[in-house]
């Protein structure tokens, strides 16, 4: 990976710009990010050692692009055709540029960009809904040979799966904000995006918890350098073709309307944890809960046909049966009548997940009320 960064400074525009790195970090040698300048580096692309050979080579793998600013600021317009001619001159290296201002592309693109160039991929931000429904519909409708999207700092919740649904986006990468004054990230946001991705069968990156970050409900506070670690071991990211998420194709369903299905059920409604089983959760947390929950999906739910089937749920002893029975995650059949997840077959690991996820989803909100 290699970083060039033709100018400097920027403006912010967005609340995802509220506690933006570039100026966090010019603020600390007291200098002032909102005043845009050229920098040296403004022709990397063109720079040559003294053998003559490019400084800059496929082998430096993605170049991003203006890292300390926004590629199509309204203060680099005389600067950014000079920017296209290098980058059309380097067909070998590719570009990836991360922009706020995706509603300005279109009169910053130079003459001959056609339907896009092959060498540049560039990258959309939306941090919440508001600027993702504004944002994305004019990323998709613009002619760029190769779309991804970057919600990081995630502020909100986050449904994107229309625009996924395109096939036009590429990569998606979510992850929670750093920093002082870091804005909360909750895992919930990211299962969700994680979900509509899988259900697209476009990849997805949890890049990074952020400083706060909010699981089952606790708020845990996180230094640093265990922000991206942590994010990698959750095991959230997701490859199509190479995890078994690929497999899906039918929708499961969005998570908001199967709640609201459910309630309006009455018998789903009648299954209620008890101060034992809140006791237990209480005792036990959130994580092992999780665990027992993937236990019993797996050896209770998992196989092509099940033991027992449609008797293998318990009506109590444990709060994970309960939230089944509350969930209609109890037996395949049930599973395929409301989550559209066939019987007869062998349950993915990403519909292990996805019924895993739903069990704790109500266990989580039945415990806290
Ligand atoms: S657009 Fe990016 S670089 Fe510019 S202020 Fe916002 S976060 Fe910072
Ligand atoms: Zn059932």
């Amino acid at each position: 990976m290699a970083i060039w960064n033709p100018w400097h400074g920027c403006h912010k525009i967005s609340p995802g710009c509220a506690n933006c790195y570039v100026y966090r970090r010019d603020e600390s040698i007291g200098r002032d990010a909102s005043v845009v300048t050229k920098t040296g580096g403004y022709d990397l692309p063109l720079k040559k050692d003294r053998q003559g050979r490019f400084k800059l080579t496929a082998d430096d793998g993605e170049v991003f692009t203006c890292m300390t600013s926004d590629f199509f600021l309204s203060d680099a317009d005389e600067w950014r055709q000079g920017c296209w001619d290098m980058i059309r001159l380097r067909q070998e290296l590719h570009f990836h540029i991360i922009t706020k201002r995706i509603d300005r592309f279109a009169e910053c693109i130079p003459p001959d960009w056609g339907n896009g160039w092959d060498n540049v991929t560039i990258c959309s931000t939306c941090e919440d809904q508001e600027r993702a429904d504004y944002r994305l519909p004019i990323f998709l409708s613009l002619p760029i040979k190769h779309r991804e999207l970057i919600s990081e700092p995630m502020l909100g919740e986050l449904n994107i799966e229309k625009y996924l649904a395109s096939g036009l986006i590429e990569h998606v990468t979510c992850g929670g904000e750093s920093g002082d004054n870091a804005r909360p990230c909750d895992l919930r946001w990211i299962q969700e995006v994680r979900r509509e991705c899988i259900r697209c069968g476009v990849p997805f990156t949890f890049r990074q918890t952020g400083a706060v970050f909010i699981k089952a409900g606790r708020v845990y506070h996180l230094e640093r350098r265990l922000q991206i670690p942590q994010a990698r071991k959750s095991g959230y990211s997701y490859i199509p073709g190479k995890d078994s998420g690929a497999a899906i194709r039918y929708q499961l369903p969005d998570r908001a309307a199967l709640f609201a299905r459910l309630s309006r059920s009455h018998f789903r409604n009648r299954f209620r944890l008890t101060e034992k089983d809140k006791a237990y959760i209480a005792e036990k947390g959130a994580d092992t809960i999780r665990l027992h929950a993937q236990d019993i999906v797996k050896k209770r739910l998992s196989a092509e046909a099940p033991e027992n089937d449609g008797k293998q749920t318990p009506m109590r002893g444990h709060p994970v049966f309960i939230a089944q029975h509350a969930t209609a995650c109890c037996c395949r059949s049930c599973l395929e009548k409301w989550h559209g997840i066939p019987a007869g077959k062998v349950l993915t690991q990403a519909e292990q997940a996805y019924i895993v996820d739903v069990i704790t989803d109500w266990i989580t909100r039945a415990a806290g009320s």
